[in-house]
């Protein structure tokens, strides 16, 4: 190789070598941007770790802190638990009761001096005995009565009361005769707690108090029995003498004779009222009274005292009105005789303390739960002199009388309203009193009835070319409710006080009349003939306060009515008006 070869070949080597050491210097360089720049990094985490630590640190302490005060707290807490506990201990060991706390396992936790009194001397009963165990004791060792019971069957009957979900409280006999009602209860986590009641007095108490009664009622029930009977024996000679002075008075007397005979019959007859009134109440007191059910018409019935007393409310110059539901059946099975007494006391009542306006009897009925039964509410309605608020909750007691004994001006026992309560309740009913003084008062009462043979009747209804009704009567209660009779058997009422106000110019037909004859001041019959003067083909009908004997002063008219007016009459007599030929009528 010559010379310049050999240059050549050391210039490439050169070259080379410059190229090598070129690339590694570069590397050398990154290598070293790497390592400054995790460097860097690590120096960063340093710090950051360094931070960490310093906040760690500064947590630790806080937390150190807060143990302690915590620790204090608790220590606190404990002693304000412990506090607690003994003075719930020191007032259930101070109460004279029992009580004891068992686990979920029927094991004794806990138990008052009171309670582990009652097992005295036997050492076993202590906390930690299971209930079982206890109840053994109690048959074993004597300590409770089980009255009879099969002590096994007993303990049985103990255990498996404790199974139930709501356990009711039950009373035990102790050998020595003391009474202990236990009341127990499973807590939230299973724990029984009981609490044994020493109710021995309260039981003799009772005991004594049951004889006292039981002496009295049947010392009561002799007196009323007593008193049956002496009325019962009064009774009959005074209506001897009742009986005798009615025929005496008309014998040939002379004026003064004639007073004296009067006043012994009135006096007899006022004595009977009493009498009977007394007789009433103790056979109900000496449960002597029996109902005596039967069928009856007890719209009847109502009529029937309302005749009865009708006269007294007239002298009086009062209303007397009676609102029979016109749904409502008329035949149920009951006693008449009842009724009838209960109605003639609050109407009779009514009417005594009422000056002045009416008295009403509302009927209405819904039917019962029963099939084939009502629920009949009777209400008698006054507008009187009221009952005071402080006198009315003893109004249906014995002898309460509103009025001062001296200042009475009206006669009675005291005895009708605690009859008819009485009568109400023996009928399965309940009675009621809403008054206002100076306003008036409201009675009322309630009473399941069957209605006669399970049959229910159909309301009357009038037939529609009847159409309207003319009603020419006074203005007041007795008029609106006959209205409502009208309306509710499907007519339409016109109403005019006087015939002289009806006027038929432009009216629409009329299918019948009622007119008021009410004599002296209302004369019915003249009414017609002026009535049939403006329309001559109008069926009429004569509307009376009470009833008459006028049968001379018919004519002209299809029938008369007397007040109350009964349903079944109204539908009888509206029934006979015949349906007209032509379209002539008024
Ligand atoms: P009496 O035989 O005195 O009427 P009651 O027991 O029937 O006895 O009534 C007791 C009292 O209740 C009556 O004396 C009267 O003061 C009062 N009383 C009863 N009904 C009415 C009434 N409708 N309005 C005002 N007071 C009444």
């Amino acid at each position: 190789m010559d010379i310049s070869e050999r240059l050549a070949e050391e210039r490439r080597g050169r070259l080379a070598a410059e190229r090598l050491l070129q690339h590694k210097s570069a590397e050398l360089a990154k290598a070293n941007d790497k390592i400054a720049a995790h460097a860097m990094h690590l120096s960063d985490e340093v710090i950051e770790k360094r931070e960490e630590v310093e906040h760690v640190r500064h947590e630790a302490e806080t937390l150190k802190g807060e143990y302690e005060v915590a620790q204090e707290n608790l220590k606190q807490a404990e002693s304000a638990v412990m506090i607690a506990e003994r003075r719930l201990w020191d007032s259930l060991e101070t109460i004279q009761d029992g009580f004891a706390v068992f686990d979920a396992d029927n094991v004794m936790i806990a138990a008052n001096r009171a309670y582990l009194a009652a097992f005295d001397g036997v050492d076993a009963v202590k906390p930690g005995i299971h209930s079982d165990m206890l109840l053994e004791l109690m048959t074993d060792e004597g300590i409770v009565d089980t009255e009879g019971m099969d002590p096994a069957e007993w303990r049985d009957m103990m255990r498996d009361r404790w199974a139930n979900d709501t356990i009711e409280p039950v009373t035990i006999r102790f050998w020595n005769g003391a009474f202990i009602k236990l009341i127990d209860r499973r807590t939230r986590d299973g724990d029984m707690v009981t609490l044994a009641l020493n109710i021995t007095e309260t039981i003799r108490r009772e005991e004594e108090l049951k004889e006292a009664r039981d002496k009295a009622e049947a010392a009561n029930r002799a007196k009323s029995a007593f008193l049956a009977n002496m009325s019962h024996e009064i009774r009959t000679p005074m209506n001897g003498v009742v009986g005798m002075a009615d025929l005496l008075v008309d014998t040939e007397l002379d004026e003064e004779q004639q007073l004296y005979v009067e006043t012994i019959k009135s006096s007899g007859e006022a004595l009977l009222v009493i009498i009977n009134d007394i007789l009433d109440y103790s056979k109900i007191e000496a449960e002597k009274l029996l109902i005596h059910e039967e069928e009856f018409d007890l719209e009847r019935c109502i009529q029937d005292v309302m005749t009865l007393l009708g006269p007294v409310a007239q002298n009086k110059g009062l209303q007397l009105v009676v609102d029979y539901d016109m749904f409502l059946p008329t035949n149920f099975v009951g006693d008449p005789g009842r009724v009838r007494q209960v109605l003639t006391n609050l109407v009779g009542n009514a009417i005594k303390f009422t000056e002045k306006g009416h008295v009403i009897v509302g009927v209405v009925g819904l039917p019962a739960e029963k099939d084939g039964t009502f629920r009949v509410h009777i209400t008698v309605e006054d507008t009187g002199i009221g009952i005071p608020p402080d006198r009315i909750e003893h109004i249906f007691g014995e002898f309460n009388q509103v009025e001062e004994t001296h200042a009475r001006r009206h006669d009675g026992t005291g005895l009708g309203l605690a009859i008819t309560h009485r009568l109400v309740r023996l009928m399965g009913g309940e009675i009621w009193v809403d008054s206002e003084p100076g306003r008036g008062s409201g009675f009322g009462f309630h009473i399941t009835l069957p209605t006669a043979r399970g049959e229910v009747e159909q309301p009357f209804r009038a037939p529609d070319w009847m159409g309207r009704a003319l009603l020419i009567d006074a203005p007041g209660i007795a008029r609106d409710v006959f209205a409502k009779q009208l309306v509710a058997m499907g007519l339409k009422v016109e109403i005019a006080d006087e015939v002289t106000d009806v006027s038929f110019d432009g009216e629409p037909n009329c299918g019948v009349a009622f007119v008021l004859h009410d004599p002296p001041s209302r004369n019915g019959p003249d009414s017609v003939s002026l009535l049939s003067e403006k329309a001559p083909d109008l069926a009429m009908a004569l509307l009376t306060p009470a009833p008459i004997n006028a049968r001379e002063e018919f004519s002209g008219v299809i029938g008369c009515l007397s007040r109350p007016v009964l349903r079944r009459d109204l539908a009888g007599l509206l029934a006979k008006v015949s349906e007209p030929e032509s379209n002539t009528r008024i």
